[in-house]
């Protein structure tokens, strides 16, 4: 690598992170001819996959769907032996991408970046290390996820605690034991639901700390079919191609054409239980044309899931407790399970419902809620979330024009052009930034459609020998408020979910991803550069 007169390492772009997309943004701007390199935290690649190793740990999108779409020859040769991968299924993916496409060459492992700073004379970012290396660059991209900054509460008296906890999102490498000991987890969200079924089977006793109720659907996983398997992967090159053209970029789902209203309660109930029957949470959503757009039309669908869990639960009252009724289904993230709801009917698991009555401490020997009953426990698991879209980004220090950090500018909620850039900070991408429809996507495809626009617009700007690329304020501004209007025009802000900032105390309460669909987003960056990369302020 070439080096300046002050020991910096020079490149043509600095990528943060070797998850699924700086991988493939690695990959694509090797293809440009440009001089990459990847700084990753972790001693492997896999991001998500790497870090969030909990028992249970498996996608909610089909296995065959979330995949990179870039290579048609890794299309054909990858076998997934389940319906939904799990954790390690996905990671050996995940490596061997790496691997069969050379990528590890440009990644350091093992390298937290602190900071990343604009200079405005060179039109170069500066980005620092953890262990003091320095790198410039005049593109970075930030490739840092959405769910990677793993957030445990503030609760009194955890530094008291005798046992040892974990956090679902770093979940310790050699796997944790429960066996015969008494267990806490705290939080009822995908992580949760997924890991508390496991920790069931290996511990004596299992307490459940559970302040909101959420839905949760049945994976219905399985082996894959070798039948379905080959159906799908001579099918490849058009659901791939379908997928742009669908909202949450998976093809082979016929879009609704009806009303929940305009059926029978019977037809209505019919089709639910198909779709139960059938699993997953597209299909589910897919039902009818307005469950995510209208209450009443949704009322339908969360009493079904109600139902469903009253008649799982054998104990009527933790039955109820386990209703989520403060919430429209689908406005927070829908859970994909096996066999969550049964695991309440074994002896030795128990439902506690701190909506009713707090955690009041952490002690010595378990967790003390503030009716002041004791639970005795060996670990706590805290299955409590991240701090989403905007976390990871926050934690380095970037500084865009005039000295502003992305702290300041976001310091309302987040700000972006298409998710993708921020004003006020040149020449720096993200790869599914809030404001961005990624989350609520299958997310290895907005990841390449992300890298691919952020790659054309790379080539764009240096085929035109200009240095620097950066929204305008307009642009963001209309974007940002296009995305706001968007999102009241359903349900979505009526949960307190992550994707509202609503998990982390103090967090601005600004829904951040776009909910108008993959479909309409990618017709607008294809309209944006069309138009000469319009919203774009483009200078030599
Ligand atoms: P999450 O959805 O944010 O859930 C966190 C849970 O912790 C919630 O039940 C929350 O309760 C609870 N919690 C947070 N702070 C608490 C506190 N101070 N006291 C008590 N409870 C507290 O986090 P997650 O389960 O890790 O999932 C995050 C996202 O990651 C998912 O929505 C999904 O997008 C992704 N994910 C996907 C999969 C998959 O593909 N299957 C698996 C895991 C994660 P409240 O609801 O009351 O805040």
């Amino acid at each position: 690598m070439s080096r300046d007169v002050s020991g910096a390492e020079n490149l043509d772009v600095v990528i943060i992170g070797a998850g699924v997309a700086g991988l493939y943004a690695i990959h694509k701007l090797r293809q440009n001819g440009l001089k990459v390199r990847a700084y990753e935290q972790g001693s492997d690649v896999g991001g998500t996959w790497y870090w969030n190793r909990y028992p249970g740990c498996r996608c909610d999108v089909e296995s065959l769907e979330y995949s990179f779409s870039f290579s048609p020859e890794l299309d054909q040769e990858w076998s997934w032996p389940e319906r939904y991968g799990n954790q390690g299924e996905i990671l050996k993916y995940v490596q061997h991408v790496a691997d069969r496409f050379d990528l590890r060459r440009d990644i350091q492992f093992d390298t937290r970046i602190t900071s990343a700073t604009f200079d405005e004379a060179t039109n170069r970012w500066t980005v620092t290390t953890d262990n003091g290396q320095t790198i410039t660059a005049p593109y970075c991209i930030m490739a840092t996820g959405n769910l990677s900054t793993p957030r445990k509460p503030d609760i009194k008296g955890i530094d008291s605690f005798r046992g040892k906890w974990y956090h679902t999102g770093l979940w310790p490498h050699e796997g944790v034991d429960f066996t015969g000991l008494r267990v806490g987890v705290i939080g009822t969200g995908s992580s949760g639901v997924q890991s508390i079924p496991h920790i069931a089977k290996q511990a004596r006793q299992l307490f459940v700390f559970q302040r909101t109720a959420n839905f949760s659907l049945p994976a219905q996983n399985g082996p894959l079919d070798p039948v379905k398997e080959a159906r799908h992967k001579a099918e490849y090159p058009e659901r791939r191609a379908g997928a742009v053209n669908t909202p949450f970029a998976i093809a082979g789902y016929p879009p609704p054409t009806k009303s929940a209203l305009e059926v029978s309660a019977e037809e209505r109930n019919a089709t639910y239980e198909r779709k139960w029957q059938e699993g997953g949470s597209i299909s589910f959503l897919y039902a009818y044309t307005d469950l995510l757009t209208s209450k009443e039309a949704n009322d339908t669908a969360s009493e079904f899931v109600r139902n469903k869990i009253r008649s799982i639960v054998k104990d009527a009252e933790t039955a109820e407790a386990l209703c989520p009724n403060d919430h429209p289904m689908g406005t927070k993230r829908l859970i994909l399970d096996t066999g969550y709801y049964e695991t309440y009917n074994l002896p030795h698991v128990k439902l506690v419902n701190i909506r009713k009555n707090p955690i009041a401490e952490i002690t010595e020997w378990g967790i003390r809620t503030a009716d002041g009953q004791s639970f005795e426990l060996d670990a706590i698991v805290f299955a409590t979330g991240f701090d989403a879209m905007t976390g990871a980004m926050k934690e380095i220090e970037i500084k865009g024009r005039g000295g502003v950090t992305i702290g300041d500018k976001w310091k309302d909620g987040p700000q972006t052009y298409l998710g993708v850039m921020v004003a006020g900070f040149p020449n720096m991408f993200m790869v599914t930034g809030p404001q961005s429809p990624g989350v609520k996507s299958q997310m290895i495809f907005s990841c390449q459609q992300h890298v691919d626009f952020i790659a054309d617009a790379i080539r764009h700007v240096r085929d035109r020998q200009m240095r620097r690329i950066e929204p305008s304020r307009m642009a963001e501004m209309s974007w940002v408020q296009h995305n706001n209007e968007v999102a009241n025009s359903t349900l979505y802000p009526l949960a307190n979910s992550w994707y509202m900032g609503a998990n982390i105390p103090g967090k601005p309460r600004i829904f951040m991803p776009y909910v108008g669909g993959v479909n309409n987003y990618v017709k607008k960056c294809e309209e944006v550069v069309a138009n000469g990369y319009e919203g774009f302020e483009m200078s030599a």
